[in-house]
């Protein structure tokens, strides 16, 4: 059944009535690019770029970082690749910085917080990546954005970045598009301001329905409401998805909701632009996508939307899923 589900895996993911949607990979380290291709992904929708930054005692310089991101970006040609900045903080730490000392640190100084308070170490990874856009389709986003003051700060560096480089000689894509993550439901309510801001959106739902719940994604006393159908859940990405088509830019979503076979069908109601999942999900969920058409989407996006309970819509997605597969 695996190796059938395999096979197809390399055919677009478009519905029966004719809709496209993007089918890209979450990766961790840039050996995974394999695994990516393998599995059918129609490149990489978010690079976690800490990981090459944990378990070292010192620090990734430009040089070592520009290498990998070369080889991804050339590798992955014409496919693209969408750098996520550090993503530290939090429960991801590096030794070279310590212990923050934070008794709350998922609200502490994690991702964009960190990187503008160290802006040397983001400026090293900001040129390692304009670099890499010489080499292929590079996208860059921002993560755990909550503000518009957040987002200008970020490209103030990144526009630094490029004239250093500019003044080097050294080569860089002046058009790479620069997106941003919705993690935070403060981001949510401005999305309609943040969309002027940037090129696209991407929906982090791990941390979006941590902080929108408020319930801790590690903690498993709590992981009975960690509820992706959840109907605030789905109100705030249908919030985000409106206001990025509003403002004529693209909006994805990274987080392991897309990987879900029970909320995807959800999410092409909403037109949804792309998913982004871990590779290994890639050939179930084109499937899925292939196996589906837009029209029921929308209908079923329609009554869900309508419903108070996680209970309800869960028998919902269910009938749904019975009916289709
Ligand atoms: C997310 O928050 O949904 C996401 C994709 O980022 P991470 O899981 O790396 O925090
Ligand atoms: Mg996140």
């Amino acid at each position: 059944y695996t190796r059938k589900i395999k096979r197809h895996c390399h055919l677009p993911a478009e519905t029966i009535d004719g809709s496209r949607v993007q089918v890209l990979a979450n990766i961790e380290l840039v050996e995974e690019v394999a695994s990516v291709l393998d599995n059918g992904g129609e490149g990489v929708g978010l690079y976690r770029t800490e990981y090459a930054y944990l378990n070292r005692t010192d620090l990734p310089g430009e040089e070592e970082l520009a290498e990998k991101y070369i080889d991804l970006a050339s590798i992955m040609s014409p496919k693209k690749v969408v750098f996520r900045t550090l993503d530290l903080g939090a429960d991801k730490f590096i030794s070279s910085y310590g212990e923050l000392g934070e008794t709350n640190p998922a609200m502490g100084l994690r991702a964009i917080r960190f990187c503008l308070k160290n802006p040397q170490l983001f400026k090293t990874q900001l040129r390692a990546i304009l670099r890499a856009s010489a080499h292929g389709k590079v996208s860059l986003m921002f993560p755990m954005i909550s503000g518009v003051k957040e987002v200008r700060q970020a490209k103030a560096w990144l526009a630094q970045a490029k004239a250093e480089l500019r003044r080097e000689g050294v080569e860089y894509d002046p058009d790479m598009p620069v997106g941003i993550m919705i993690e935070l439901p403060a981001a949510v309510m401005i999305a309609e301001y943040l969309a002027y801001e940037v090129d696209f959106f991407s929906i982090g739902t791990n941390d979006l329905i941590q902080y929108s719940i408020g319930v801790d994604r590690t903690n498993h006393h709590v992981s009975y409401l960690y509820q992706p159908l959840h109907p605030a859940t789905l109100r705030t990405i249908k919030l985000v998805v409106d206001a990025a088509h509003q403002a004529g830019i693209e909006v994805s979503l990274c987080g392991e909701v897309a990987s879900d076979p029970f909320c995807v069908p959800i999410l092409l109601g909403m037109g949804i632009d792309s998913l982004s999942l871990t590779p290994q999900a890639i050939p179930g969920i084109k499937r899925i996508i292939r196996q589906t058409n837009m029209h029921d989407c929308r209908k079923l996006l329609k009554e869900v939307l309508e419903c108070r309970t996680v209970g309800r819509i869960n028998d919902l997605v269910m009938d749904n899923i019975f009916k289709h597969f």
